[in-house]
């Protein structure tokens, strides 16, 4: 049975937290002059910026609860879901001992985050439909295994993980199922969230980054049991979300009919471009996409690659990956550069035919 007190590191759960001066003393006051701030103003003199932000910023928690349907206390927010791959690891995973498992192709930074602290990475490949290999996962997860990573949908093969697999997981494995849904909003079914209390040992991961438009504020959500979130923010920087950003996030959960448009228009962009690739000779194949992005399978994908670049257009060359064989993992784009990357490849067909 799962038991967090049996996969945390005991550094962790023994830990004092830094108490900040916004902790210390919570309540609202007339004169602060307890965290040595600038008390006359700030550099910049168009923000209100001398004072520290909210720690656990609870205003922004708040409105994304509304939406998700989740609560501030299962919610953490870092520096983009980086930031919370990475306390996951730190919290749960004892350097030079410890191991998690990644199930390629998939997300590089989950293996990234592990070697940076010294983290064994085992690989389980998905399997030929790109779903999870259950009896192969369940092989090689041993005593030290304290966290499985599953993306879904997958990048970069942009499909979703079925359901069920996921909940044999979170049954049958006494550590934390990271569940990264960076994409989740961009696929016809909902994600996990409202699946959270049936599971203490399960993570979900989101971001500001995708659907929302949001990659330059760098915003990243975690949701999981209370006890999960309280130790995340027992190891992140104390003021990790900065005063503008989480402005700039509540102005953007206020207004959030501008990503409800975006998101349909990218979908259809998705399947127009789905249709007209699949009219070319030198795409073998098209993986079924729920996310921003396409897995094209190509008869030549470094020509390819290099002549797109030559044309100022750059993908990304996922060949080499297993499942990906011939693949370029391409974003959906506005629906002049969609225009443009069709009629270059078109034009590059005529030059393999010469
Ligand atoms: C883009 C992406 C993220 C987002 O990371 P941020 O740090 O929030 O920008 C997370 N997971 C996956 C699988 C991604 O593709």
């Amino acid at each position: 049975m799962f038991e967090l007190k049996n996969i945390l590191r005991t550094n962790i759960a023994a830990l004092t937290p830094y108490s900040s001066a916004r902790e210390d003393f919570k309540g609202e006051a007339e004169v602060y002059l307890d965290a040595n701030e600038n008390s006359l103003g700030s550099a910049i003199t168009n923000h209100k910026l001398n004072r520290y932000p909210d720690p656990l910023q609870l205003k922004v928690k708040e409105k994304i609860g509304k939406i998700k349907g989740s609560k501030p206390a299962n919610i953490f927010l870092g520096n983009g879901s980086d930031e919370a791959i990475d306390i996951l690891i730190r919290a749960f995973c004892n350097p030079g001992k410890d191991n998690i498992i990644i199930l390629p192709p998939t997300y590089g930074m989950y293996e990234v985050a592990a070697n940076i602290n010294d983290v064994k990475v085992k690989a389980v490949n998905l399997n030929k439909d790109a779903q999870l290999d259950l009896p192969k996962i369940k092989a090689s997860i041993d005593d030290s295994t304290k966290l499985i990573f599953v993306c879904t949908p997958n990048n970069p093969t942009g499909g979703i993980i079925n359901k069920t697999d996921i909940e044999n997981l979170l049954n049958s494995f006494n550590g934390v199922v990271v569940v990264d849904e960076a994409y989740i909003d961009f696929a016809d079914a909902p994600g996990m969230v409202q699946d959270l209390s049936k599971y203490p040992n399960l993570v979900i991961l989101q971001t500001f980054s995708k659907a929302w438009g949001l990659a330059g504020l760098r915003v990243g959500m975690a949701f999981a049991s209370a006890e999960i979130i309280s130790v995340m923010n027992k190891i992140k920087a104390p003021y990790n979300v900065g005063e503008l950003v989480q402005n700039l996030i509540i102005q953007a959960l206020d207004n959030n009919e501008p990503v409800k448009e975006m998101v349909e228009t990218l979908k259809k962009e998705r399947a127009i471009l789905i249709q007209k690739l699949s009219e070319l000779s030198s795409v073998s194949g098209i993986l079924p996409s729920q996310a921003n992005f396409l897995l094209v399978k190509t008869t030549c994908p470094d020509e390819l690659y290099n002549y797109l670049i030559t044309n100022n257009v750059v993908v990304r060359n996922r060949s080499k990956l297993p499942l990906c064989e011939g693949g370029l993992r391409i974003t959906i784009g506005t629906p002049e550069e969609n225009k443009k990357l069709l009629s270059l490849l078109i034009a590059f067909e005529k030059t393999l035919s010469k």
